[in-house]
């Protein structure tokens, strides 16, 4: 995947002026005017305009960074028609994604340039709902095609004619440079804002726009294994197009909560346990939180503070991987303790022999000899 940020030279928290400045200064360098037949070259203008395009667009850049920290992952993916079944792997989920704003061919493009905004929403989950998967509303405004016009803008949908200017096509050619630089391009054309239609009478319900500011609700299935930052979208739910192509997609960004007992890293969740001194000694059962259910673990004799302990297949369960529950253990050491318990521990103590200690016994060893004793 291309870094755009080394490509333009910038920093990964470069603002967006220093991203115009830097764009504009490498566009001005590359620019195939100034290197006739070179190859290279325009293909370093091309890579400078492409990299541009996305970290421009602050709603691009964001889906970007996420691409760029987690490479493969991608997010989750809802189906065409807004059914669950259209989950993908997260690979192909990738190329989906991304095929939006990294070209594909011309007419997917000229489409999904006709294409509505997408609407981006950040939604809170507790710790537990995304690791286990839940059920979601989620109510949002959005600029929804509009219903008796069918997005058209036209009385009944049906009020308009052919734009004379562009015949229909929505696009007119225009002539730039001369001579050796001549190039023709393609913009919007003017008179119509890129429709290709002329309203002769205006839909009353949306004055004309082919949209409505709506409040829409939907319910998301967000399955098992949301991570931070990981995103589900939903085709088709997102800002209505204003030039006759579909609407854009809903993009809804978890934020996880974080949670008391558990950490996690993708699928893996992580669980610290105190124990006392008495179980890591003489060895015993503790009870370990899993997802489900409370976990029975049986911890040797002589366990030492630090020692991570791994119970597979007890992490995340979702549909691209079952992650593990990795336990670190942490021997707790009591505060405020009476007389007598003191008087009980010097007892003990004295009754031990350095050889009954691994690590301390090594370490003084290892600092007699430092010091010539040995
Ligand atoms: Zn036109
Ligand atoms: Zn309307």
């Amino acid at each position: 995947m291309a870094n755009y940020y080394e490509i333009l030279g910038v920093d990964k928290n470069a603002t967006q002026d220093q991203i115009k400045t830097q764009y504009r200064k490498l566009a001005r360098q590359y620019h195939p005017d100034l290197h006739p037949g070179d190859e290279a070259a325009a293909q370093k203008f091309k890579e400078i305009n492409e990299a541009n395009e996305t970290l421009s667009d602050p709603e691009k850049r964001k889906k970007y960074d996420f691409e760029l920290e987690n490479p493969g992952m991608g997010g989750f993916n809802f189906g065409g028609d807004g059914g669950f079944g259209g989950f993908g792997g997260f690979g192909d989920i990738f190329g989906d994604i991304f095929g939006s704003f990294t070209g594909g061919s011309a007419s997917s493009r000229a489409e999904q340039n006709k294409k509505g905004q997408d609407v981006t929403i950040e939604v809170e989950l507790s710790f537990l709902d995304a690791a286990k998967g839940c059920k979601r509303e989620i109510k949002y405004n959005r600029n929804e095609p509009c219903s008796a016009c069918k997005g058209t803008g036209a009385k009944n949908g049906t009020a308009y004619t052919t734009c004379s200017t562009c015949k229909g096509s929505g696009q007119v050619q225009y002539v730039t440079g001369g001579g050796f630089f001549r190039s023709i391009s393609v913009k919007p054309c003017s008179d119509c804002k890129g429709t290709g239609k002329k309203i002769t009478d205006k839909c009353e319900k949306c004055a004309g726009k082919g949209y409505n500011r709506t409040a829409t609700t939907v319910t998301l299935d967000i399955p098992a294994g949301a991570d931070n930052n990981s995103y589900m979208r939903k085709r088709g739910f997102g800002n209505a197009s204003t030039v006759g192509g579909e609407a854009g997609d809903l993009i809804v960004v978890f934020k996880l909560l974080p949670h008391k007992l558990f950490k996690r890293k993708n699928f893996d969740l992580y669980v610290e346990v105190p124990i006392s001194f008495k179980t890591a000694c003489l060895g015993g059962k503790v009870n370990i939180p899993t997802l489900d259910d409370v976990y029975e673990l049986n911890i040797p004799e002589g366990t030492q503070s630090g020692k991570t302990m791994v119970i597979r297949g007890k992490g995340i369960k979702s549909r691209n991987g079952v992650g593990d529950l990795y336990v670190t253990i942490v021997v707790e050491v009591p505060t405020k303790i009476t007389k007598v318990e003191k008087k009980a521990l010097e007892s003990f103590d004295g009754e031990l022999e350095l050889k009954q200690y691994d690590k301390l016994k090594k370490y003084s060893e290892a600092m007699d000899s430092l010091y010539g004793k040995n």
